[in-house]
């Protein structure tokens, strides 16, 4: 889509959002309605999914450049973690060129072309994303980062939609939100031609097999796009040799973090009950680093854990990592100690953002074969 649409349109949606927000409210359980009915046609077609593009493509020296404005914003935000994904949208929306980088003009309520420098667009950009995101985590979904970026181009409402019609991101469904939600919004907001399809030709759409577009409803392929510059393990740094040091080889798993309850068995509704591990308070999305190096057995979702890793270490040890905003370690990969395992969330049994570290002498997990980590981690006092 040529720049100067997408920013109308974005504008155009945003100021047609605040201003028909009842209308778009009907509106938005007419298409929950509607596209549930749609759905019970598509569901077979809807459970193929589509290849993800791997991430292998470097970031242009133009973006570079700008890398630590962006991390300038990013860390006023709280959001370090996010920067590969801020850099990543800002190669797809200028490739690092012109005042306006990360194109966030329109965000700001400003005409197209009124950011007045690159450092304002990214502050504006960072602002953005950070909205979007916030959403997300209020639509239980602060893991989808393809929703996330997603939301930078349809606008930070997207993972609230997903929410109401129970989705999670994927073409498939960002192509439903093009033409089945923002189209109509569009045509009765004076783009008639709106929900058309033109013809989108490059390396992702080709590779997806859809190589066509809706005209003025937004690209369905824009996560896919930034996901070409996220290589897979790449998302955040390790932290080897720059963690505290622990006993018997294991170092404290987060690096901004504050102890929150201890291990063993406390007061429960009356009864006492067995606390299976440490909980370190930290903020949501502080990296989670391995404790010792081993083999990841488990990346997964728990009812109570929320999101967890567990990590196999030589001699039989295991730790446990749980209530993870995303998780990065996927089952099999073989950790360093201090490698970036996932993030600290509020996922599963969890009230307020935390990590509850849990140690085992073996495997199962057993509650008679846990350990405090307190002592191995700070020693005894
Ligand atoms: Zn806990």
């Amino acid at each position: 889509m040529k720049e100067y649409l997408k920013r109308r349109l974005k504008k155009k949606i945003i100021v047609f959002v605040l201003s028909n927000l009842l209308w778009v409210l009907g509106m938005a359980v007419v298409i929950v309605v509607m596209s549930s009915m749609f759905m019970a046609f598509q569901s077979s077609e809807e459970s193929v999914s589509s290849g993800v593009v791997s991430g292998n493509k470097n970031l242009a020296p133009e973006v570079l450049a700008h890398k630590s404005t962006v991390e300038k914003y990013a860390s006023e935000k709280g959001i370090s973690s996010e920067v590969p994904f801020l850099l990543a949208i800002m190669m797809v929306e200028s490739g690092g060129k012109g005042l306006d980088p990360m194109q966030s003009s329109e965000s700001a309520g400003l005409d197209p072309n009124g950011i007045s420098g690159p450092e304002l667009s990214i502050k504006q950009g960072v602002a953005h994303y950070y909205q979007t995101l916030q959403n997300a985590k209020k639509a239980g979904m602060a893991d989808d980062k393809k929703a996330i970026v997603q939301g930078y181009n349809y606008g930070s409402y997207y993972p609230l939609w997903l929410q109401q019609n129970a989705k999670r991101h994927s073409v498939d469904v960002a192509e439903m939100y093009s033409r089945d939600y923002m189209a109509p919004i569009q045509r009765a907001n004076g783009f008639p031609s709106a929900g058309t399809k033109y013809n989108y030709v490059n390396a992702v759409s080709q590779k997806d097999g859809r190589t066509y577009l809706y005209r003025d409803s937004g690209n369905f392929f824009y996560a896919e796009l930034c996901f070409q510059y996220i290589a897979e393990g790449s998302e955040g740094t390790d932290a080897t040799g720059d963690l505290q040091a622990g006993m018997d080889g294991f170092v404290v798993p987060l690096k901004n973090y504050t102890i929150s309850s201890p291990f063993g068995y406390r007061i429960l509704n009356g009864a006492p009950d067995l606390h299976r591990g440490l909980d370190m308070a930290a903020n949501e999305g502080e990296p989670i680093y391995a404790s010792k190096a081993g083999t990841v057995t488990i990346s997964t979702t728990h009812k109570s854990w929320g999101n967890y890793i567990v990590i196999q270490h030589e001699g039989g040890a295991v730790t446990l990592y749980a209530h993870q905003s995303r998780l990065v370690a996927t089952v099999g990969r073989q950790v360093k100690q201090g490698e970036l395992i996932g993030y600290v969330g509020n996922t599963g049994d969890s009230f307020g953002a935390h990590l509850h570290l849990e140690m085992c002498k073996n495997s199962s997990l057993s509650s008679d074969m846990l350990i405090d980590p307190q002592p191995i981690l700070f020693g005894k006092n």
